[in-house]
Parts: structure tokens; C-alpha cells; sequence
């Protein structure tokens, strides 16, 4: 079967032209969204995502701010941050990435975030808003998982939606919008009995596990559409082999740039049944950066009462 590749990299440049569009007119009434970065410690990755999301900022033309603090960094230092952020005029959106050090009390700094400028959605405020089919701001990687679908006329309506994973910010909010486009949804994790078999139910099928290649060809009904929201790491030879029946290409990958990038899903297995799927890299990881970007546009219109772009 020839599967049809669900280009996240062509969905996302498509969501930003729209965004350009939107931020010209904000501006033109003297407003210019604005996003802050929180990032406590030097977590390598947590750096990498942060410096990606203000460079995206930049490239659209939003007001962007990195604030950094220092590894041993206590909950009230951190919640005072917020607190002065939450107050500025300037910034509609804050965004602590996470994790953040063991010492610092995540929920209670999640819980300080105005909801107005919750911008990962992660608010109980907001959880509350999504799950109720209220507008708020919905957590960016399971909106992007939207995207993809809509934007790609995958039929969701009526559709048997399996997501396997229950995570707060992925697998949860996912089946709450594929729910609310009219899905009958499955949720699945670590305790579901003959996960394959309630896996191959799904005319869309969404991995959220955290585990490389984890989908075989057991969990996947020919022909549907399978989302690999998963982003692992490869970085031994018998770790591709172990997933690859054709190791070859992934195995030389791994000696130029000493990883290879794997999804949830194993990409061999869905590329031969699935009737359509996102690709890791290309996928899913492209538009979480992107659907940031979008509700820091929403944020800004919201929080002055404008009506919401998608409204
Ligand atoms: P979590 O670890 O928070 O959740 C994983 C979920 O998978 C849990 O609900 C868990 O079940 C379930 N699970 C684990 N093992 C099994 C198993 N053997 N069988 C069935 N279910 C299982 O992960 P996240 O939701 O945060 O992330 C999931 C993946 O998505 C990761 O690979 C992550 O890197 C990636 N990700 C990608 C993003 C992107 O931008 N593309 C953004 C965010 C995440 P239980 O609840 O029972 O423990």
C-alpha cells in the first residue's frame, strides 16, 4: 500500500503564513503579541526548545523574552517571576518549560500562570475550558495533532479515534478534540488488556507512549491514519536493529550523526499498512512550535477582548 505522508513541516509553514497575516493586522492597531520564555537551569534540550521557539518568534514578527534563572532556583523565586508577568502589559503569553529542577514545585508555579496567558494550556482553568468545549487555550502539541488531521481532510467525524497514552499534556487533551470533531474515542495506556487488538480498532490511531517503535504491525488496521506523536532517541546499533528489518539506512545515519530520531510508532510497519501518517522527524514535532505562536496571537486578542481568530 502507498501511504500518504502527513508533512508537518508543509502544515506548520502554512499555519505560519496565516500567523504573518494576523500579526501585520494586530500591529496595524498597535498591538504586538508578546511571549516570555521561563527557563530555570541549564537543561540541554529544555535550552535547544527554548532558543527555537523565540528564534519562531522572531521570524513572525512577536515580541519575545527569555527569562533564565539559575538551577537552584527556589518555587517562591520562580512564582514571583510569574507574578511580575503576569501583571505586564507587554507580554500575553508565558511558557515555563518544563521539566523544571526537582526543587521547584511544577504544579504550583503551572497553577500561578494567568489562564489568560496560559499559552501551553496547561491551566486547570483551561484543562476545564477544553474539556467543557469552551474557548481557552488548548495545550499545543495535541492542537497541532488537530491540524494535521483537519488540514489534511482526514475524516474524524464518526471515525474510530484510539489514542494510546493518557498524559496530561498529550494523550488527555488529544481525545478531548478529536471528542469534541465528533470522534468515538478509545483512550489507552500501561494497565489496557490486548492493547494491539483495541489499537487496530482505530481508523486513526494516535501514539503517545514515550516508547521507540513501540506500534507495530499488530496495532495498526490497514489503512488508517496513524499520528506518532513520540520523539525518542536512537543511539546504539542494536537499538536500530532491534526495530528495523531494513537497518541499513538508519544504521549509517546513526554513524554520521550519532542519534537517530524514531517515533512511537515503527516507521517500516506504518509505512506498509497505514493509509496515511506522520513521519518522526516531520510530523507532529513541527507544529508544537508552531500552534505556540498561535495561541500567543489568540492570548493577545483574547485578553482584549477581540474576537478569536478561529471563532
Ligand atoms: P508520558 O510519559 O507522560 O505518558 C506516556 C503515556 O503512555 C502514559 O499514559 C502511559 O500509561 C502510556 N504508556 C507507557 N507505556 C505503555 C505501554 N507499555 N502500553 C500502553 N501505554 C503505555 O509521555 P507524554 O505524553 O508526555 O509524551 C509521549 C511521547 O510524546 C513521548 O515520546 C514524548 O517525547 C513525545 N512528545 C512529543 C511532543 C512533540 O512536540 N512532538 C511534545 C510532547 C511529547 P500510564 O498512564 O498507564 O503510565
Amino acid at each position: 500500500m502507498n501511504a500518504q505522508i502527513l508533512d508537518g513541516i508543509k502544515i506548520r509553514d502554512q499555519i505560519k503564513q496565516e500567523l504573518v497575516e494576523q500579526i501585520h493586522d494586530l500591529k496595524a492597531v498597535g498591538i504586538t503579541p508578546g511571549l516570555a520564555a521561563v527557563l530555570v537551569g541549564a537543561h540541554p534540550a529544555s535550552q535547544i526548545y527554548v532558543r527555537s521557539k523565540v528564534k519562531m518568534c522572531a521570524s513572525l514578527g512577536l515580541f519575545s523574552e527569555k527569562a533564565e534563572l539559575p538551577a537552584e532556583t527556589t518555587t517562591e523565586e520562580v512564582l514571583r517571576l510569574i507574578s511580575k508577568l503576569n501583571h505586564r502589559e507587554d507580554i500575553d503569553g508565558i511558557l515555563v518549560q518544563l521539566p523544571l529542577p526537582p526543587q521547584v514545585d511544577t504544579k504550583r508555579v503551572l497553577l500561578a500562570v494567568s489562564p489568560a496567558k496560559d499559552v501551553d494550556g496547561f491551566h486547570p482553568l483551561n484543562v476545564g475550558n477544553l474539556v467543557s468545549g469552551r474557548l481557552g487555550l488548548v495545550p499545543c502539541t495535541p492542537a497541532g495533532v488537530i491540524e494535521i488531521l483537519l488540514r489534511s481532510k482526514i475524516p474524524i467525524q464518526g471515525a474510530r479515534a484510539v489514542v494510546v497514552g493518557r498524559s496530561d499534556i498529550v494523550g488527555k487533551p488529544v481525545a478531548m478534540l478529536l471528542l469534541h470533531n465528533h470522534a468515538t474515542v478509545t483512550i489507552c495506556h500501561s494497565r489496557t488488556r490486548d492493547l494491539p487488538a483495541v489499537a487496530r480498532e482505530g481508523d486513526i490511531l494516535v501514539a503517545a507512549i514515550g516508547k521507540p517503535a513501540f506500534v507495530t504491525a499488530d496495532f495498526i488496521k490497514p489503512g488508517a491514519t496513524v499520528i506518532d506523536v513520540g520523539i525518542n532517541r536512537l543511539t546504539t546499533p542494536e537499538e536500530i536493529r532491534k526495530i528495523y528489518h531494513h537497518p541499513e539506512e538508519p544504521l549509517q545515519e546513526l554513524e554520521h550523526r550519532g542519534q537517530v530520531l524514531v517515533g512511537d510508532v515503527n516507521p517500516e510497519d506504518v509505512r506498509e499498512l497505514a493509509g496515511a501518517y506522520t513521519p518522526v522527524p516531520g510530523g507532529v514535532g513541527p507544529l508544537t512550535i508552531a500552534m505556540l505562536m498561535v495561541n500567543t496571537v489568540q492570548a493577545a486578542r483574547l485578553r482584549r477582548g477581540m474576537r478569536a481568530v478561529n471563532a
